[in-house]
């Protein structure tokens, strides 16, 4: 080969020559007129340069205008994805669990409490006993809530004098359940005095080596209480989503666009509620527009997320209306059948984008909802505009979702896996049932009754999903995995991802479906498809 150019060190002044950068902006990408509508598999990013490390990357992003998540990831309300249990392990992860509807009010109430009281700085509101409580009620209570320290005051309340503290040893053998639990309470109290700050706190319970530090005024009552397993929880979950005052986890759920979920809702803010997502197929509505106005009125405090919307005009209908957030899909959910059924969608890269690009210029950040597979589609679904990626199958299949395993005809062990509107989904509802791991109830009997006749359209199915072992691995997986990802783009943050698309700096190219095929496994005989240790 005859070199054109003999200084090899002119490479980068003759790369300037070219008048466009290598592969697509995402807009020429996105030209639906040539390349039709696209999604995730439809295209590649192309790479850039590495100048740092993966662990360097910051993955913080907005999930609402006022809450920042440490890792963009989120899991779907629904009823085999998020109750509490998986609610709590993705907050303290760096992620959010939005806690599903499919149950009465008062199941999804108690839900969003378990959250709250997870994790703590000073628990505000401990459960405090009296001394006519019995053995039996401090298990009871210990039943309920998983902890077991409970001070003791004169009064049962707090704010009166603390007279000592039970914890789980003291009543684990006791013989006697309807012994009082003054027969069995600590009486020898560390305590530190009110006003004292968390630091100083923490360093007193350190010190102490006791598992409780109650905090007391003058008069030795009880103002609070910090518990050691949260100075444990701190140091095992760096990336937790906390509010920076309580330290209490942050969570979400969703509720309908019914009159009767302002009940719901209302539970939910007394248990601690941070964040709302109105959970809708089709989110631009009347009954949302109205719903969302009613809310942002009703708890200022509280953030709305709005949708689900595909299309700029939705978006802005939710935005005009108050949303501090949305969500976008629509019928990209692996159990989902809306496009086929409804007619109505728009895959889902196209629609991320086109939605996204507009609510960024009012700061609303953006949900990408469904149809995410694996790591690729995250970066892809991020690429495209949104803040933080949600996820329903891809986390179904993990010890943290609700329900059992069972193993399948083929040999598999499988967890259930089903679209909210799936007929097997809208018939619990419609008898009250709740979600799996929830207690059945009556609320939705009087539905039942009085829609009994209509006909139910299913928009999803339902099946199983394969075992994913705990999202105490898979999360940390998806986030490193994600880092590697963005190392290789050549950027440093979210932020940049989006501003390296916007500016036409990260580049793309479509794929065909033969690139496809190469870019998967191909012509082995057999393999092993092991995706983290
Ligand atoms: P315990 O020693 O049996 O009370 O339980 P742990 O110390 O293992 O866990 C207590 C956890 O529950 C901590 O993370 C607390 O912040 C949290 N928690 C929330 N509310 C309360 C409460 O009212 N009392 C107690 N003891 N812990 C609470
Ligand atoms: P999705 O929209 O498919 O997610 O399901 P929803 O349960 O939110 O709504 C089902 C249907 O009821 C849709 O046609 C909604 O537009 C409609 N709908 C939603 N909220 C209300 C409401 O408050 N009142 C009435 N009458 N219909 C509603
Ligand atoms: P996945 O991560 O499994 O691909 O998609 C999860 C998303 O699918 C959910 O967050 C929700 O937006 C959507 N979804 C859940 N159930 C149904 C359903 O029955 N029908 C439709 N159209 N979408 C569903």
């Amino acid at each position: 080969m005859k070199a054109e150019i003999q200084d090899h060190t002119k490479a980068l002044e003759v790369l300037k020559e070219y008048k466009t950068q290598d592969g697509l902006d995402v807009d020429t990408l996105l030209d639906s007129d040539k390349h039709g509508a696209l999604t995730y598999n439809d295209f590649l990013i192309l790479p850039g340069y590495i100048g740092f490390a993966a662990s360097e990357i910051a993955l913080d992003s907005p999930i609402t205008k006022r809450i920042t998540l440490k890792a963009p990831l989120v899991s779907s309300p629904m009823d085999t994805v998020t109750e509490h249990n998986m609610a709590i392990h993705m907050a303290l992860l760096g992620g959010l669990g939005v806690i599903h509807h499919n149950c009465s009010p008062e199941d999804q109430a108690e839900m969003v409490r378990k959250v709250k009281r997870y994790e703590n700085g000073f628990i505000s509101d401990p459960v405090v006993l009296s001394p006519t409580a019995t053995v039996a009620d401090a298990k009871e209570l210990k039943a309920k809530w998983g902890f077991g320290g409970f001070p003791v005051t004169e009064n049962g309340t707090l704010r009166s004098k603390l007279i000592g503290i039970i914890t789980t040893r003291d009543i684990q053998f006791h013989p006697n359940p309807e012994d009082p639990v003054t027969a069995v309470m600590a009486t020898d109290l560390v305590t530190a005095p009110a006003g004292t700050t968390l630091a100083e706190a923490n360093d007193v319970l350190r010190s102490s080596k006791k598992g409780k530090l109650p905090i007391v005024d003058e008069n030795g009552n009880l103002i609070s209480l910090l518990s050691r397993s949260d100075l444990m929880k701190n140091l095992h979950y760096p990336l937790a989503s906390k509010l920076p005052d309580s330290k209490q986890l942050i969570c979400a759920a969703s509720i309908g666009t019914r009159d009767e979920d302002k009940h719901r809702l209302q539970l939910l803010v007394n248990a601690g509620l941070d964040i709302v997502i109105l959970d809708s197929s089709q989110g631009n509505s009347i009954y949302q527009i109205e719903m969302l106005k009613w809310v942002k009125e009703t708890f200022p405090k509280l953030d709305v997320i709005a949708g689900n919307v595909v299309t700029r005009e939705q978006a802005a209908s939710l935005i005009a209306a108050g949303a501090d957030g949305l969500r976008i899909g629509m019928g990209s959910g692996s159990a989902c059948i809306t496009q086929e059924v409804m007619a109505v969608g728009r895959p889902q890269a196209l629609a991320v984008r086109r939605v996204a690009q507009f609510a960024s210029r009012f700061g609303v950040p953006c949900i990408a909802d469904g149809g995410i597979q694996n790591i690729g589609h995250i970066v892809k679904g991020l690429a495209m505009g949104a803040s933080t990626i949600m996820m329903g199958g891809l986390l179904a299949g993990t010890s943290e979702s609700p329900g059992e395993y069972f193993v399948s005809s083929e040999g598999q062990l499988v967890k259930a896996y089903r679209g909210m509107g799936s007929i097997a989904a809208m018939e619990d509802k419609k008898a009250g049932k709740g979600g799996k791991d929830s207690k059945a109830s009556n609320a939705g009997t009087a539905r039942y009754f009085s829609e009994k006749d209509r006909v139910l359209v299913a928009q999803g199915v339902a099946g199983s999903v394969l075992d994913r072992g705990s999202i105490t691995k898979f999360v940390p997986y998806l986030i490193t995995g994600v880092q590697h990802s963005l190392q290789d783009i050549g950027v440093r943050s979210i932020d940049a991802l989006h501003e390296g698309v916007d500016n036409g700096t990260v580049r793309f190219e479509v794929r065909s479906a033969s690139a496809m095929a190469e870019g998967n496994v191909h012509g082995l005989h057999s393999y092993d498809k092991k995706l983290y240790v």
